[in-house]
């Protein structure tokens, strides 16, 4: 048994039918399944054992994705079901998030104002909850959020927790997440640095907010390196009509998302305090 967690030891395959793969991450790949006993469908999250293993992330990583998503409950945040560990593979059973990733749907129908506000206070909210409960996500990118269902356009959900951690405890590679989405801080962490803390979502929250309002990456390059480089500097470009014919409430507040020290940038509460939020807070059911 490769994790010390609880998992399942039952054949995952006598309980579960499964019928495609409808996604792929860099460890791991996804698949659509059912549950045979009450045919209620799920998203299975795949990691080969030896894969996992070989990999600088280890086996740490896989119990601190467990251990983070157990210790977290709210709407706006993928529910790990049960952990299955067989011969070869360790499988996550999760809510099956049917409107698939948030900017697939972006490219085909662009956001209105208003449903753009609606995407990331929920998604702000979610980050609440994260940060309230000492964890940091550090991983915060387009193909991370998921939109519930097919439906609603705005009901977004944060998904791979892969490499979360608990805050004053970053004891996976302290350097990590994705070039051109991440904070510049991680990037710039060296080992006799304090560590960073949960502003490292902020600052990718503002990414995706500025993605999602622009339809651009703020930090762009030819190749790997360039990215790198402007995303270590923190060269954003506000400079674009679709950021310049918004309120003055909408870029402000992502300007202080992006903002290069991460002591000046919000925290996810005072986020949803910000004047752009309002008019979402006065329809808001006050018992929330
Ligand atoms: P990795 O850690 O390898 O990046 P992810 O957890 O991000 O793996 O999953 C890979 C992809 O699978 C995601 O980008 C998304 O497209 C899809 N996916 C992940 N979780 C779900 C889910 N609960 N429901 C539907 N699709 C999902
Ligand atoms: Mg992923």
């Amino acid at each position: 048994q490769l994790l010390q967690y609880k998992c399942l030891q039952t054949t995952f395959h006598d309980e579960f039918s499964v019928s495609k793969m409808i996604g792929k991450g860099s460890f791991a790949k996804v698949y659509l399944a059912a549950k045979k006993s009450s045919g209620v469908q799920y998203a299975i999250k795949a990691f080969n054992k030896e894969y996992m293993l070989e990999q600088y992330k280890g086996k740490e990583s896989l119990e601190n994705e467990i251990r983070v998503m157990r210790r977290l409950n709210q709407e706006n945040l993928v529910h790990l079901h049960e952990a299955y560990e067989t011969q070869n593979s360790i499988y996550f059973v999760m809510d099956l998030l049917q409107g698939g990733e948030l900017l697939t749907r972006a490219k085909v129908y662009p956001y209105s104002t208003e449903a753009l506000q609606q995407i990331m206070y929920n998604f702000i909210k979610a980050l609440v909850h994260i940060h309230s409960k000492k964890c940091i996500h550090r991983d915060l990118k387009p193909e991370n959020l998921l939109l519930k269902t097919k439906e609603s356009s705005t009901d977004v959900v944060i998904a791979d927790f892969g490499l979360a951690t608990f805050l004053n405890e970053q004891i996976l590679i302290k350097r990590c997440g994705t070039p051109g989405f991440v904070a510049p801080e991680i990037l710039t962490y060296k080992e006799e640095d304090p560590f960073y803390d949960e502003k490292c979502d902020i600052f990718s929250a503002g990414v995706i907010f500025y993605i999602l309002l622009t339809g651009r990456q703020p930090f762009q390059g030819s190749d790997y390196k360039a990215i790198l480089k402007s995303n270590k500097n923190c060269e954003i470009n506000f400079n674009l009509k679709e950021i310049l014919s918004s309120s003055q409430k909408l870029q402000d507040l992502l300007g202080i998302m992006l903002n290069q020290n991460p002591k000046d940038r919000p925290s996810a509460e005072a986020c949803l305090q910000h004047p752009y939020f309002q008019e979402i807070f006065n329809k808001k059911d006050l018992i929330d």
